[in-house]
């Protein structure tokens, strides 16, 4: 993080967990502690984004979505479209999240419609880009993660970034307590805004890149401290407001 320049951005993905009870008391410890310094999100399940708005309410506290439909409206049983989560306040949606690329068969052009359909909607895309383990170990990382970038570059346009968040997060991390060293993620970090600079400094020099991948309290400084790591997508740890709020104020000292 080039302190002063980005403001770290702290969001919590809550998956398919969670209650109403569970998220009204979430969102409301959240909403009243957050460190100076930070902008905070929460994710919740969509059921649960309605009221997440409005314990938020009178807070800095973002809401996002965790998926929305590439289509406007119309015929399509169980989607929400960004126009919904518009109007029910939410500011924020996950795109590409590597749950949603593995288990739902969402491609990168399936991603680059979503990104294009929030950011028409006046939401912020969360760019979810990330290798799986063999890839990894191929020593492919910067191809996968490249591709997955420029897919969306390309039919968005680099103008679309201007109002996005990247989340770096290796697939091999993800709910397996298993972090990818601040030196790895730091190096895929410092891909991703050399590719975005390549078409648009301007934009590379603003737009926040976040780490996911088992980030916990004991790490996040760690990682929140190298140059182009500016927050932290979070899924476990953002479950309990004492560990969500305390990787923020890790956040916030960096
Ligand atoms: C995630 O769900 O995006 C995530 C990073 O999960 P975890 O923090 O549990 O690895």
């Amino acid at each position: 993080m080039q302190h002063g320049a980005r403001t770290p951005l702290i969001a919590g993905n809550w998956k398919m967990n969670g209650t109403r009870d569970m998220a009204r008391a979430l969102v409301a410890a959240v909403a009243e502690a957050i460190p100076e310094g930070v902008e905070m999100a929460v994710i919740p399940p969509a059921p649960y984004l309605a009221l997440a708005v409005e314990a938020a309410t009178g807070s800095p506290l973002a809401i996002g979505a965790q998926d929305l439909s590439q289509h406007a409206e119309g015929a399509y049983t169980g989607e929400v479209s960004a126009a919904m989560l518009v109007d029910v306040g939410v500011s924020h949606v996950l795109v590409g999240h590597s749950e949603r690329r593995q288990y739902h068969q969402e491609s990168d052009a399936l991603v680059a419609a979503k990104f294009e359909a929030a950011r028409r909607a006046g939401l912020i895309p969360v760019l979810c880009l990330g290798e799986t383990l063999a890839e990894r170990e191929s020593g492919i990382t910067e191809t996968v993660v490249g591709r997955q970038l420029d897919v969306v570059i390309e039919a968005c346009g680099i103008q679309t970034f201007a109002e996005a968040v990247i989340a770096y997060e290796p697939i091999w991390a993800i709910g397996t307590g298993r972090t990818a060293s601040p030196e790895q993620a730091q190096q895929v970090h410092a891909l991703i805004r050399h590719r975005v600079a390549e078409r648009n400094a301007t934009i590379a020099g603003r737009i926040r890149i976040l780490y996911g991948g088992s980030m916990k309290p004991t790490n996040a400084a760690d990682l929140v401290s190298r140059e182009d790591i500016d927050g932290g997508l979070i899924g476990g740890a953002s479950l309990a407001a004492e560990d969500f709020l305390a990787i923020a104020h890790a956040a916030a000292r960096v």
